[in-house]
């Protein structure tokens, strides 16, 4: 990695502002964490801070407050968590600390977490003052909010101006695990889509083509790939505007070399509810009331035979509406069969990423990556600014 991190500082008797990514689910209508992956990825870094002798404020947003206090989307839980998880006292200040909290009021290992940074309407902004403030704390700014990198907020990316700025832990880890899968794959590589729409996946598809040797679709958005061969897909979700994109999309893969897999065939029905009626359809012959809403089981044991001989495999995209069975059924065969897999596992994209972790899977993976919009917009080829705005090594 071209950037710096936390290991290329010196950090006895210094203070680290870190930008974590703190931005967790809860119980609906609770204080309670429904899954604390986020936190737990942050820990890391902290403790290499800790063992190494420095003090930390740790920064954070939670939900889209816009600019104004939300009793509710306080990070008191967050606060809670963590020291749980560090086994270690929290000092969690309140908003109006924030921006005047003195470096010299912290002790040396102690960690303190401010209050949700987008209660302060300069964060979105990436208000110039507000950054400078920010960098004011500390000695040092580390960002780990991989999740985040694809905002130029002040405390993802105008704060790195005014001080000197390195990767954290988790920063560095999914750089280098998406880095690798655009730069360096072991081949041969295998790009896995599915999802809802094709227009959500343009750009990722158009930078994987000619890179990847297979690209495999699945998802609602391979109705408008059938439809571009000139299937009729009933009912199924279909982006009439996307059509001449698939197309070209097809036609172009044949002189890159990249093959193209869509369904042969899939599972389908005519609402999406819990055991409806569900028919198994060849994709020449899907019913005219129906959806297309999983792969079929023709098509996942080709896809599973076709990841079997790759090196690489990068999931961005469910293969079909995965929060309702019966219709994750293609995932979860998708899935459990990466988990066995030697090649290297890399899973971008919150829905993916949620439905593997769902299954107990994420340790059986290579990578699980923490940011669903960074993460695609990383493998889109974009630069991600809170990447872009750390020191260069
Ligand atoms: P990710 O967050 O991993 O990038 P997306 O946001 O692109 O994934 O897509 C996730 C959504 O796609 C899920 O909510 C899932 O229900 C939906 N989806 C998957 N297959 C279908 C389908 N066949 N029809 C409609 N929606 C689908
Ligand atoms: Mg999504």
């Amino acid at each position: 990695m071209s950037k710096k991190t936390i290991r290329d500082i010196d950090w006895h008797g210094k203070c680290a502002f870190v930008r974590a990514d703190f931005n967790v689910p809860f119980v609906h209508g609770s204080g309670v964490i429904s899954d604390d992956t986020r936190i737990q990825e942050a820990i890391p870094t902290i403790e290499y801070l800790l063992e190494n002798g420095a003090s930390i404020i740790l920064c954070s947003h939670l939900g889209r407050p816009n600019g104004r206090i939300d009793e509710g989307l306080r990070l008191k839980p967050i606060a809670e968590r963590l020291a749980t998880l560090l086994d270690k006292e929290i000092r969690y200040t309140s908003d109006e600390e924030n921006q005047t909290l003195n470096i010299s009021s912290i002790r040396q290992g102690e960690v303190v977490l401010l209050e949700n940074i987008r209660f302060s309407p300069q964060e979105e902004t990436n208000d110039g003052p507000f950054a400078m403030s920010l960098a004011k704390m500390a000695d040092v700014f580390v960002n780990d909010a991989f999740g985040t990198a694809h905002r130029a907020h002040a405390s993802t990316e105008g704060i790195a101006h005014h001080v000197t700025a390195v990767a954290g832990l988790l920063m560095e880890k999914e750089l280098s695990f998406l880095g690798a899968v655009l730069n360096d794959p072991k081949r041969p590589l295998a790009a896995l889509f599915g999802g809802a729409k094709v227009s959500d996946k343009i750009q990722i598809l158009d930078r994987l083509l000619g890179h990847a040797d297979n690209i495999l679709v699945g998802g609602g958005m391979a109705a408008t790939f059938l439809h571009a061969q000139g299937a009729n897909v009933g009912a199924s979700l279909l982006e009439n505007e996307m059509v001449d994109f698939c197309v070209n999309l097809l036609n172009k893969a044949h002189e890159v070399g990249t093959h193209i897999h869509v369904p042969v065939d899939v599972l389908t029905a005519d609402k999406i509810e819990a055991n409806v009626e569900t028919t198994i359809a060849n994709v020449t012959d899907i019913p005219a009331s129906s959806m297309i809403l999983d792969i079929g089981p023709a098509t996942a044991n080709n896809y599973v035979r076709i990841l079997s001989s790759m090196n690489t495999v990068v999931w961005n995209g469910p293969m079909g509406v995965f929060e309702v069975p019966p219709f994750d059924t293609g995932t979860k065969k998708i899935a459990n069969h990466l988990s066995m897999s030697h090649a290297v596992t890399v899973i971008g994209g919150g829905s993916t990423s949620e439905a593997v972790t769902h299954l107990g899977l994420e340790t059986c993976m290579s990578h699980v990556s923490t940011g669903g919009g960074a993460s695609l917009e990383f493998l889109e080829g974009k630069v991600l600014p809170g990447v872009a705005a750390l020191d260069d090594i």
